[in-house]
């Protein structure tokens, strides 16, 4: 069958690193054309502008966002007022309202929306949801520490109201708890650190229903951790590497150390859901951060310089 055309909006460090080498080796997409005001792809169009590509490139059905979430609400308004299927990077917007406001729209156009969460597909993540589903959840404890200097080079938008500070990759370990609980949980209160020139917390330690923690830092230099730990009526277990590796007790039973599986994954699941005419948006992992945020206790601590 022939390979469905997707463009590619926001040319920067996701789309580089983990959506062009995605689309190079999938069976279902070819990248037809890149926006982006400064990057490009090489062999592949490059617009500038949005509406241009939008106007320009008909046979162009599919549209990918990875732009940061502040500015990506018009653009995806925009992608499905065109009639086009839309893709969106994790989080799915800046605020919960936003993407039920894109959910209601694309129904209305008749087009698929599918708001991705790169986490989920890691390699491990359907094990430990197998094992967890008869099991009962005494407690867990994420730990997801990294260093922000490394994942976000000067991104500043990450420290901008709508970036979501720490909770930028924090959402990738709520998106793997909402997804592997047999139960859901809630947020019950949270301390938040916000370094004193930034509008975005740079640590967060959040307290959840059902014996649920969770200790977010992005100051961590050296090797990084990406762990929840869990025990069970059965014992404890633990997904390790942010979701790539699940352990029974100290037995490695399931995943593998890479994280390049993820975006394959997520390509795969958006041609499925096109091909069925169907949406996928489920916003549990983001009710948790806007709930953080609102119970959150605010400390001040040093400022932030990349
Ligand atoms: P980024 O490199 O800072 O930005 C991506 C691109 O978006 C930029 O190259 C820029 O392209 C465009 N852009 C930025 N601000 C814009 C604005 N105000 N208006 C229009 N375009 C703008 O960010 P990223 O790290 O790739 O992250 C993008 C998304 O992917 C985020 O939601 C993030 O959570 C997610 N993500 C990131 C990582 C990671 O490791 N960094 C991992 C997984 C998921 P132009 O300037 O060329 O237009």
């Amino acid at each position: 069958m022939a390979r469905e055309k997707v463009a590619l909006v926001g040319i920067g460090k996701i789309a580089r690193d983990q959506h062009v080498p995605a689309l190079a080796a999938s069976p279902d997409w070819e990248l037809a054309a890149t926006v982006s005001r400064s990057g490009t792809v090489e062999g592949v169009e490059a617009f500038t502008d949005f509406a241009a590509m939008l106007a320009g490139r008909p046979d162009i059905r599919t549209v990918s966002l990875c732009l940061p979430p502040q500015p990506r609400y018009p653009y995806a308004e925009a992608a499905i007022r065109a009639g086009r299927h839309v893709m969106l990077e994790k989080p799915p917007g800046q605020t919960l309202a936003e993407v039920h406001a894109l959910e209601r729209l694309a129904a209305a156009f008749g087009v698929t929306l599918y708001a991705t969460w790169h986490s989920r597909m890691a390699e491990a993540v359907a094990p430990a949801k197998a094992w967890l589903a008869d099991k009962v959840v005494r407690k867990a404890h994420i730990t997801w520490r990294e260093d922000v200097r490394k994942w976000h080079p000067g991104q500043d938008w990450v420290f901008e109201p709508g970036g979501m500070g720490v909770f930028d990759p924090g959402i990738n370990a709520l998106s793997i708890l909402t997804d592997i609980l047999p139960e859901p949980v809630h947020v019950t209160g949270a301390e938040l650190e916000f370094p004193e020139n930034r509008d975005t917390p740079i640590a967060a330690r959040i307290s959840f229903s059902g014996g649920v923690t969770a200790d977010f830092d992005w100051r961590q230099e050296g090797p990084q951790t990406w762990d929840i730990e869990i025990e069970t009526g059965a014992g404890p277990c633990a997904l390790r590497f942010g979701g790539n590796r699940f352990f029974i007790g100290d037995r490695e039973v399931a995943g593998e150390a890479t994280i390049m599986g993820e975006y394959p994954k997520l390509y795969a699941r958006m041609a499925e859901l096109v091909r069925a005419g169907a949406s996928e948006v489920d916003l549990a992992p983001m009710v948790h951060v806007a709930d953080a945020l609102t119970l959150g206790r605010r400390v001040v601590t040093d400022p932030f310089h990349f």
